[in-house]
């Protein structure tokens, strides 16, 4: 979806900065757009792609999620699901705690980055 008629971008024959404006979808490729340079007038085709961070978006498949809980030991790369936050992510690393513990850091996709304690032992 086109937000706004005009974009932002490095135009590729005037070489700096211009206000692009969209002309239309390009015929067959959906991901295209021509945009027209309001610095020179240059008419180009732009990929729509481009303006997203797609390799940086990590998807999670709840089903490939394991449930956390603390006394689980956890692999570093694997992804988890927390059941209170409702929420899955992915453990970067590993981490000794100051009492002796073991704890993971965790990439969330909506808390962001946290850390777990795992490997719980239970005082008995
Ligand atoms: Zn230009």
């Amino acid at each position: 979806m086109i937000k706004s008629k005009y974009v932002t971008q490095v135009c590729t024959s005037c070489g700096r900065e211009s206000k692009m404006a969209i002309i239309g979808a390009v015929v067959g490729a959906e991901n295209k757009i021509w945009y027209r340079c309001t610095r020179c007038h240059h008419s180009m085709m732009l990929d729509t792609n481009l303006n997203k961070k797609d390799d940086s978006v990590i998807t999670y498949n709840r089903e490939e999620c394991v449930d956390y809980t603390p006394d689980k030991i956890f692999i570093v790369g694997s992804s988890i699901y927390h059941t209170d936050w409702d929420d899955m992510g992915k453990i970067t690393s590993k981490e000794k705690t100051s009492n002796g513990g073991n704890a993971i850091w965790v990439e969330f996709e909506k808390n962001g980055t946290k850390k777990l304690i795992e490997n719980l032992q239970l005082a008995d």
